[in-house]
Order: structure tokens, then C-alpha cells, then sequence
């Protein structure tokens, strides 16, 4: 070990080389006095080294730290920003001179719970506004239903007037009540099918039909008003159009009628024309296309798009006799049949709305083809009719008067109860609401007496509750208002062969 030097200076000065060999133990202290300056040295060596790391680490960490500063100002100044941003009003120099996040934290959960607040009183708004709505449709569909019970009866009689016997000077007047008894009807059904749409309450029906039937007879209803306005009506298909398919005929039919006849409104020159291409076929189902085009005023393009909300109307020059209903229900309907209808127009020009839609492949042998049924063979048969209204009991008597029937009548389910107890019928034609009794609790309570009766609910709503209560009373079936004479005479003959024999 080398000896430090301070000893040595000190050992030089005071100690001779014969001093040190002739005391013993002096060399030990002078090794010993050494080794303690050599461990005092390395002592300040290790401290020098220690603050050395402990000023690099102080520098380190406060850096960290001004960096961590830096992140805290930034965020402090996004919080004020955001604070600025959802209350404007409030006093800015209360946040930009703190950086108390604290206070700040403070302030944002007021401001959170005033939101929440906000957002509370918006749900109770929509909440609100959706009962508004559903009370609004549901009163829709009732006074609809209401109007359509007596507005049945005149469109039947009107029918019917028409097919009896009348001085040719009636002929103009019976015609004038069928054309506005059925264009009531029209729009009562597209007010009763809107607000079904608002309650989400319309269903499709399939079922097997001729698209070919169909498009024939939609020409045959839309060519006598095209005639009127002398304009010509054509219809276009290839005969490789399929011709049984599998949907909702009468919706199908309701949408190319209301685009039709809203064509038909707005052209008074050229025509219009109803194109239906099939355009690919997939494993269960045919692509067709279906277009409707006229040559008549146009839709400005900047209303392209609004003539699809509901009661909308370019112009109400054109449209007297329309409820702005039609697009919309037919919009509506289409996307329930998986389809959008499109529209492109130029004003002066003309418009064409079409629309792409997979329909499926149908069962020609479940057609249900529609021919008028013959009368032969229901002489002398008896049937109950039960119905409150006594111009409904009149409108089907004068319905089944030509078919020579033994009818009676009831006014409600008590009076029918009687009389099925006094009498044998072949069958019962029940009307579902009528005071004292309705329908459904007469038939249950016939029932229990009475199993052979065949019993046929006679009712302005079709939907599945009704049909539900309808056959678990125990009826036999049921048929929709406005009654068909055609399809009265089908299930009365149906129901009636097989008791005939019996009674
Ligand atoms: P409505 O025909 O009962 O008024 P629609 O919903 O069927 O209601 O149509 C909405 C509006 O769109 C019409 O009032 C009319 O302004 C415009 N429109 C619809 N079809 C045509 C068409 N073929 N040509 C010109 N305008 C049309």
C-alpha cells in the first residue's frame, strides 16, 4: 500500500529511518495511521461520487417534474376550454388565474349534473311526445274505424242501387255516390293505414297470387281514368314475367295503385305507363323491377326528397283530392317488403318512381282464384243475421234478398241466443260489437247449447287479436267489412251444403 502522502511529509520531518527500525511497533502505527488516511480518502471519493448521482437524479426528476407541470397547465387549460365551451356564461376569470384542479373538478361535476338534469327533462320530453303520439294514432284508428262502419254501408248500397233496377235518369247520380262513397273510403284507409305504420301495427299477408291477374286488373281499374283525361295508360311486361309469386298481393297492389293514380293526377298530356321487368332470378325468389311513368308536371329536384314525408304536397293546386299520405304509406310498405322506392323526375317533363324488389317463388296450386260464385242450390236456406246497425242488417239483406233466403235477424247477442234456441238455422252471420251482448261472449254462451250452428263473424277489423277471440269463441270463421257480395255467397254456401241435408 503506498503511504499517504501527509504522513510521509510528516514521517520525513520528525522520524529518522533508525528511529523507526529501532522502536518497535512504531512501523505497525505508522501501517495502521495509513491505512486509516487511505480509508478516509476512499471515503471522499465514494461521497464525491454519491452527490454526484444524487445531482444527477435531482436534475432527472425535475425535469419529470416540470415536464408533469407542463402536462397539468395543458390539461388545466382544455378543462377551462371545455368548461368555456358548455357554459359561456360563466365568469372565465374565476378559472384562467387557478390551477386548482379542485376547484376545477369541482366545477365540471356541476356542470355534469346540470346536464344530467338537462338529459332527465329531454326523456321525459320524448316520453311525452311519444304517448302524445301513440294516443294520437290510437284516436285515429278509432274514428276511422268509426267512419268506416257507416261509410261500408254506403258504399255497399251504392253497389247495390247500381245493380237493381233504376230509371236511367238515377244512373248519373248512382254513379257520382259510388265514385265518392269509394274515394272516401280511400283516404279513411290511408289515415287508418298511417296511423297503423305509427304504431308499428301493420302486418304483411302472403300468400300465393298471378302477378299477371294482378297487373291486368290494376289496368283495368287505372284505363278509365286515364281515358277521362284523354291520356293513354299502357302497361309493359315481358311474358317471361313470372306469373305465380309469393307476397302481399293487395300490398303490392296498393303501392302500384297509388302511384299510379298519383301519376294519372298530375298529367294532362301523354300518358302513363306501368313497366315491370324481371330483371334475376335467385333460388327461392325473382328480382322484378316495377316502374310507373308519366309525362306530366315534374317534381322540382329540391322537393325530391320531402314528397316521401308524410302529408307533404308540392302543390296544393294539384292536390284537392289527396291527403299527402300516399308516398309516405307506400315508402312505409315497400320497406317492409325489403324494398326503397326511388323517384327521378324533371319539371315540365315528367316523373318515373320504380322501385327493385325480391319477391318470392309462389305455389301456382294454392291460388285462390277469384270468379263469381253461383247461386244454384241455397234456396229456401235459413240464416241469422246479428247486428246492431240496423242499415248494416239492411245493406246484407239487400246483399242476399237475389238468392232467395229464409233471413232473420237479431240486434244484438241476447236476441240471438233466443232465437237460435227457438229455431234451427243453417247459419249465423255475427257481428262482433253490439251493445247488451257482443259477439264473442253470444257465441261462447251458444256453445254450451249449441255445438252444429255454423257461425260467421262478420267484422270491420282484421287483425290477429280480432281472429284470435274471433275462433276461440267457437266461431267458424270470419269475414271482413266491407263485405264482398261475392265472398258472402262463397262461405254461406261453404258452411251451409254440408247442414242442408240435416235440417
Ligand atoms: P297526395 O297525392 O295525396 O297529395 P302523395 O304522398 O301521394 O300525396 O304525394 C305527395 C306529393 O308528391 C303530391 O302532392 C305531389 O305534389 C307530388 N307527386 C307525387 N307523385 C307525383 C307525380 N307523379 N308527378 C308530380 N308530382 C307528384
Amino acid at each position: 500500500m503506498e503511504t499517504n502522502k501527509l504522513l510521509l511529509r510528516q514521517i520525513k520531518r520528525n522520524l529518522s529511518s533508525e528511529v523507526i527500525e529501532n522502536t518497535p511497533g512504531l512501523k505497525e502505527f505508522i501501517n495502521s495511521v495509513n491505512e486509516s488516511y487511505s480509508n478516509f480518502n476512499h471515503d471522499i471519493e465514494m461521497n464525491e461520487r454519491a452527490f454526484q448521482i444524487a445531482e444527477m437524479e435531482y436534475e432527472e426528476i425535475n425535469q419529470k417534474l416540470n415536464s408533469e407541470k407542463e402536462t397539468i397547465e395543458r390539461g388545466i387549460k382544455r378543462l377551462s376550454n371545455m368548461i368555456r365551451a358548455i357554459t359561456p356564461e360563466f365568469d372565465l376569470a374565476r378559472i384562467d388565474n387557478q390551477d386548482d384542479l379542485l376547484f376545477i373538478t369541482g366545477m365540471l361535476e356541476e356542470q355534469v349534473a346540470v346536464r344530467k338534469e338537462i338529459e332527465r327533462k329531454l326523456q321525459i320530453a320524448v316520453d311525452n311526445e311519444i304517448e302524445a303520439s301513440n294516443v294520437k294514432s290510437e284516436f285515429l284508428a278509432t274514428i276511422s274505424h268509426e267512419i268506416r262502419s257507416p261509410l261500408n254501408v254506403i258504399t255497399s248500397l251504392s253497389h247495390i242501387l247500381l245493380s237493381e233496377h233504376h230509371l236511367p235518369e238515377q244512373e248519373e247520380n248512382f254513379e257520382i255516390l259510388k265514385i265518392a262513397s269509394n274515394t272516401l273510403m280511400l283516404l279513411i284507409n290511408d289515415v287508418l293505414d298511417f296511423s297503423k305504420i305509427e304504431s308499428g301495427k301493420l302486418e304483411l299477408k302472403k300468400y300465393s297470387f298471378d302477378l299477371h291477374s294482378l297487373l291486368k286488373d290494376i289496368k283495368k281499374s287505372s284505363k278509365p281514368l286515364a281515358q277521362e283525361k284523354e291520356i293513354f295508360f299502357k302497361l309493359d311486361y315481358q311474358e317471361n314475367l313470372p306469373r305465380v309469386v309469393y307476397s302481399d298481393s293487395l300490398r303490392i297492389r296498393q303501392i302500384l295503385v297509388n302511384l299510379i293514380s298519383n301519376a294519372l293526377k298530375f298529367t294532362e298530356q301523354g300518358g302513363v305507363e306501368l313497366k315491370v321487368d324481371f330483371l334475376s332470378e335467385i333460388k327461392d325468389s325473382y328480382l322484378l323491377q316495377f316502374e310507373v311513368i308519366d309525362s306530366g308536371i315534374g317534381i322540382p329536384e329540391s322537393k325530391l326528397k320531402e314528397i316521401f314525408d308524410e302529408f307533404y304536397q308540392v302543390s296544393k293546386k294539384h292536390s284537392r283530392n289527396g291527403t299527402g299520405l300516399g308516398l309516405s304509406i307506400s315508402k312505409h310498405l315497400l320497406n317492409l317488403l325489403d324494398s326503397e322506392i326511388m323517384v327521378e323526375s324533371t319539371e315540365g317533363k315528367g316523373s318515373k318512381f320504380f322501385f327493385k324488389i325480391y319477391i318470392e317463388k309462389g305455389e301456382p296450386k294454392d291460388i285462390v282464384e277469384e270468379h263469381t260464385e253461383s247461386s244454384d242450390n241455397l234456396n229456401g236456406l235459413s240464416i241469422l243475421i246479428v247486428d246492431d246497425m240496423a242499415f248494416n242488417r239492411i245493406v246484407i239483406e239487400k246483399m242476399l234478398n237475389k238468392w232467395n233466403l229464409k233471413l232473420d235477424f237479431a240486434e244484438n247477442g241476447v236476441e240471438a241466443i233466443e232465437k237460435i234456441k227457438a229455431k234451427k238455422y243453417n247459419l249465423v252471420l255475427m257481428d262482433i260489437h253490439m251493445p247488451i251482448m257482443n259477439g264473442i261472449e253470444a257465441t261462447k254462451a251458444i256453445r254450451l247449447f249449441d255445438n252444429e250452428t255454423n257461425i260467421i263473424a262478420l267484422t270491420a277489423s282484421s287483425d290477429e287479436k280480432t281472429k284470435e277471440d274471433v275462433f276461440y269463441s267457437g266461431m267458424n270463421n270470419l269475414i271482413t267489412k266491407p263485405i264482398i257480395p261475392n265472398e258472402l255467397l262463397r262461405v254461406i254456401k261453404n258452411y251451409s251444403e254440408q247442414k242442408k241435408a240435416n235440417l
